[in-house]
């Protein structure tokens, strides 16, 4: 049987993968036998022997096929599911971590608890990333059964729970979660004050289902924790109001010397450019609007925010639009994803957008931020030690999964062959001519009772189309963005005779669209197997009746930007060897045709002559347009790589960071640590008063004033030389001296609490200072970053410009943490330290360490 499936399959590569794999799927199916006589408790027996193999010289992928077959026997007993031969494949290449593209509704939930229990016999964890809490939620609790049947425990980490319950999430075998909470989690991880805060463990193996939608579609925005800073609130708002008086270019003209108009707008690069004449009016405007003096240009360092505030505003007003990028709920501006259409609750367009936005629509602007902490997915998904993924659609995208992740992506054949007519696009002269043909599609299939799925390329489309559905009575269900919760639930009705479903491309993905709906009792053992109970037989019926309707239909309203967008939206229907049918209606007003395949395809179409209302259909247009997304797809993974090598330059730095605040976290005594930075800083500060091998006591006072500045230093160094005068000739020596001189007094300073306690405040002064410092740096770098393309450099390659600078930056950074923490210190613990020393001691017994670590905060004065 799978000989025969891998025969009929796939190009080359792919298909001697996966002969190479049939040895091992054989043999995974010869163990099933003897695992059929064991009873349910010696079947749980073989994960305790399984992990005590490991223990002695067994690997993981020694013990595959055994564990394969114990998981499928268990999903046997349990769900009454057998792991198809092609899951199983799947389910190997998981394990080898690698990508399994897998169709919808090939069984990916039940695939991945194949690798999911060989990798957690490890003890390390493995997480599986889910898209949504929904999603995390229900294949914990499915699973869950299952998993805890062979004795392995399930955790389930999801937003808005206890950081308590997050640690027990993360100490499970196996935890279910959303990428969301994982790069939070870590980030967060990295900003507490001692081990016992922190939730996450090593981490070991990350398996990502819908992979391209976490990987590729998010990862263009980094995850941010950030913090309030002072109040902008009216700028936002007043420049806001002198975005009216501002005038927009023709399009037409920009080539052009043209008089007319402030700024234009790019709609392919979503940017505003502003003209001279544009400039010129904004600095009278902010003139006569008191931002600026009449004597004042607008061109001074101090002004230039003038002009990116603009921007900001005219972005706002021309580029970002309602119900497209953004939704307005509980009068907040909630972003939606331009790729899914799916609303991205808690993020933030950063660099003052977002309250541009606020300003614009008028609703309540929150207060300009800072980063505290940031990663990009991609960067925080590479910090696995093993990672994979499963998802619909991968192939279009393998180069940069294999460029990026290193995961090579392998296909995996359906476990039954794929009977869905894709037919060609058709193209019309109009919208209106478009949305008719398309209502006359949905009516017909309403007609022959077919359910239909319309898939659309923003909330606003939806809307659009619904209303002209209401106007001629077809029932239907609208699915966006706005009701994310119940989108599983009405797709999972979508399969319902006559249906009409109307959904932006990310709804209700991960749920399986069942012909004839949803069978409600299908998880009811009991309804299950009574195949004669009335809901079966209902659902038979229904089942029937839309097969022989030609099973789920979908209707592409537009071409998306990227291919694997509509292979997903295609990928609905036809789900093990269902029948279905899909079609895209394209028009010349289609955004994707306007700006990237207008001139090809309008004179293809002008050559051929179509007449208002008919459509034309020709594989030609077919190759244009998938020319046309090809080139955003790429245009979309250069600006993904180009986020990632800035990402990556600061990752090294927050690699250096967060390993040092490991090592301060988990030491107990940082004492050591604290004078050998002591050390080095005096070092420093001598060495710009002494140098060559002799000593040069003119330079003395000076010195001895420096360092009883800075080290509370205060001795004399004359008597130090003449107690021993052959110091005159041994600089190092001398030096030695003082240095051992004031490390002594200051542990003895240290000792005046007890050791414990001083430690505490060693620590916690070094990591507040590290933060407070790594913060900073992050601000500016980022700023470094947005400006960097502004500067004029000739012939120099901004990212190469960036790295230097950065790395510059960086290690200023270093030099002013050892600097400042010493500052620090030495305050502390020499300054009224007799009296301080017993609040100091009273909260750390009293076990109060946020007051505590306050406390130290108020003593550190950053210079
Ligand atoms: P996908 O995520 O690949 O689209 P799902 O994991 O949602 O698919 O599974 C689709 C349906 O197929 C589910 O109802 C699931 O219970 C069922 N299914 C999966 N694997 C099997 C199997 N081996 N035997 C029977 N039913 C299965």
């Amino acid at each position: 049987m799978l000989g025969k499936i891998i025969n009929n399959f796939f190009m080359s590569r792919n298909e001697r993968i996966l002969k190479n794999l049939n040895d091992l799927v054989i043999k995974i199916n010869f163990l099933e036998k003897d695992l059929l006589k064991l009873s349910d408790n010696e079947l749980k027996k073989k994960t305790d022997e399984f992990k005590l193999r490991l223990k002695y010289g067994d690997t993981v992928d020694s013990l595959l096929p055994e564990a394969f077959s114990v998981i499928r026997e268990a999903s046997k007993r349990v769900f009454g599911m057998r792991h198809f031969d092609v899951q199983i494949l799947g389910g190997i290449i998981l394990h080898r971590h690698c990508i399994a593209e897998m169709r919808t509704g090939e069984g990916k939930t039940l695939t991945a608890t194949l690798p999911a229990y060989l990798n957690a016999l490890v003890g390390h964890g493995v997480h599986i990333v889910t898209m949504n809490d929904y999603l995390a939620k229900r294949d914990a609790s499915k699973n869950r059964i299952l998993f805890e049947f062979l004795g392995l425990s399930v955790g389930l980490n999801i937003s808005g729970i206890s950081q308590q319950d997050k640690k027990i999430a993360y100490l499970a075998d196996i935890t279910y979660g959303t990428n969301h909470e994982y790069g939070f989690d870590y980030l967060r991880d990295n900003m507490v004050f001692c081990q016992t805060q922190k939730v996450q463990r090593k981490l070991y193996f990350a398996l990502i289902d819908e992979v391209d939608s976490i990987l590729i579609d998010e990862a263009r925005t980094p995850l941010v924790i950030s913090g309030p800073i002072e109040d902008s609130n009216s700028l936002y708002q007043r420049i806001n109001s002198l975005v009216p008086f501002l005038i927009p270019k023709n399009k037409k003209n920009y080539n052009k010397i043209s008089q007319v108009g402030d700024f234009y707008i790019d709609s392919k690069q979503r940017q505003i450019h502003l003209t001279e004449k544009g400039l010129i009016k904004i600095e009278n405007l902010l003139v006569k609007y008191n931002f600026l003096l009449k004597t004042e240009s607008l061109y001074l360092s101090k002004n230039i925010f003038f002009i990116h505030h603009m921007l900001l505003a005219l972005k706002a007003h021309y580029i970002f639009l309602k119900n497209i990028d953004y939704i307005i709920q509980d009068k907040k501006i909630i972003i939606v994803d331009e790729h899914t259409g799916r609303i991205m609750s808690g993020r933030r367009w950063s660099d003052g957008l977002h309250q541009a936005i606020e300003a614009k629509e008028n609703v309540c602007i929150q207060n300009d931020t800072q980063t505290l902490a940031t990663i990009t997915l991609q960067n925080y998904f590479r910090l696995y030690v093993k990672l994979s993924g499963m998802t619909g659609t991968a192939s279009t995208e393998a180069f940069e999964f294999n460029s990026i992740y290193n995961l090579d992506t392998v296909v995996i054949p359906t476990n039954k062959p794929m009977i869905r007519h894709d037919m060609s696009d058709l193209i019309y002269l109009s919208e209106t001519d478009k949305m008719n043909a398309i209502l006359s599609d949905i009516k017909d299939c309403v007609d022959r009772q077919q359910p239909v799925l319309v898939g659309t390329v923003s909330i606003e489309k939806s809307e659009q189309i619904s209303k002209l559905l209401k106007k001629i009575n077809i029932k239907h269900n609208i699915l966006n963005a706005k009701r994310h919760a119940q989108e599983a639930n009405i797709i999972a009705q979508a399969g319902e005779p006559a249906a009409v479903t109307i959904a932006t491309n990310m709804a209700g993905r991960g749920t399986d669209i069942v012909l004839g709906g949803i069978n409600r009792y299908k998880n009811n053992i009991k309804h299950y197997f009574n195949k004669n109970s009335s809901f079966n037989k209902l659902w038979c019926k229904k089942n029937k009746l839309v097969v022989k309707s030609g099973g789920l239909h979908i209707i592409g309203t537009e071409r998306h930007e990227s291919r694997r967008i509509d292979n997903q939206l295609r990928g609905r229907s036809g789900r093990q060897g269902d029948p279905g049918s899909s079609r895209f209606y394209l028009s010349l007003d289609d955004s994707l045709i306007r700006f990237f395949a207008s001139d090809n395809i309008i004179s293809f179409i002008k050559t051929i002559g179509i007449q208002k209302s008919q459509s034309i259909e020709h594989p030609w247009l077919n190759i244009a347009i998938e020319r046309a997304q090809k080139k955003i797809e790429n245009q979309n993974f250069d600006a993904r790589k180009q986020l990632l090598e800035y990402d990556n330059i600061i990752n090294e730095q927050r690699a250096v960071i967060y390993h040092e605040r490991n090592k301060l976290i988990k030491n107990s005594n940082i004492h050591d640590h604290i004078l050998s930075i002591l050390k080095d800083r005096i070092y420093f500060c001598i060495k710009q008063y002494m140098s060559g091998d002799v000593v040069n006591a003119d330079s003395f006072l000076a010195l001895e004033q420096e360092l009883k500045n800075n080290f509370y230093f205060i001795k004399s160094i004359n008597k130090f030389l003449e107690h021993d005068t052959t110091l005159y000739n041994n600089v190092d020596k001398l030096i030695d001296l003082i240095v051992t001189t004031i490390q002594f007094s200051y542990s003895k300073n240290t000792q005046l609490i007890t050791n414990q306690y001083s430690n505490m405040i060693e620590k916690s002064v070094m990591l507040q200072i590290l933060d407070i410092f790594w913060v900073e740096h992050l601000n500016t770098v980022d700023f470094l970053r947005h400006s960097i393309h502004l500067r004029g450099y000739a012939q120099q390659d901004p990212q190469q410009e960036y790295k230097r600078e950065s790395f510059f930056m960086f290690q200023t950074m270093l030099e002013s943490i050892k600097n400042n923490v010493i500052k620090c210190l030495i305050n502390i613990f020499y300054m009224d330290f007799e009296q301080k020393k017993n609040i100091y001691t009273r909260l750390l017994d009293q076990k109060d360490y946020d007051a505590f670590h306050m406390l130290i905060m108020k003593s550190i004065n950053i210079n």
